[in-house]
């Protein structure tokens, strides 16, 4: 089976509460903080695509895009 493309982690920040779970969850390390605690993509070559972030985000700021 072709490995699906992962196009982009889409963290939407106005419904963001900077919990951190996304940052310190995900299994791959995609995501870090800056200061203000706000999440985003570091390195998203890294991704697989599971989508917890997308479960576990307790204000749905998180949406994961593949080719499927
Ligand atoms: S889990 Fe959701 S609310 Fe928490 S820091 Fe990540 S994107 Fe923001
Ligand atoms: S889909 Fe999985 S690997 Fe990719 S950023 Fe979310 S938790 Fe991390």
């Amino acid at each position: 089976m072709p490995k699906k493309t992962i196009n982009e982690v889409r963290i939407n920040h106005l419904w963001c509460k900077r919990c951190g779970i996304c940052v310190h969850f995900c299994p791959r390390q995609v995501f870090s903080a800056g200061d203000d605690k706000l999440p985003y993509v570091q390195d998203l070559d890294r991704c697989i695509a599971c989508r917890l972030c997308e479960y576990w985000c307790p204000d749905l700021a998180i949406e994961v895009l593949t080719d499927e």
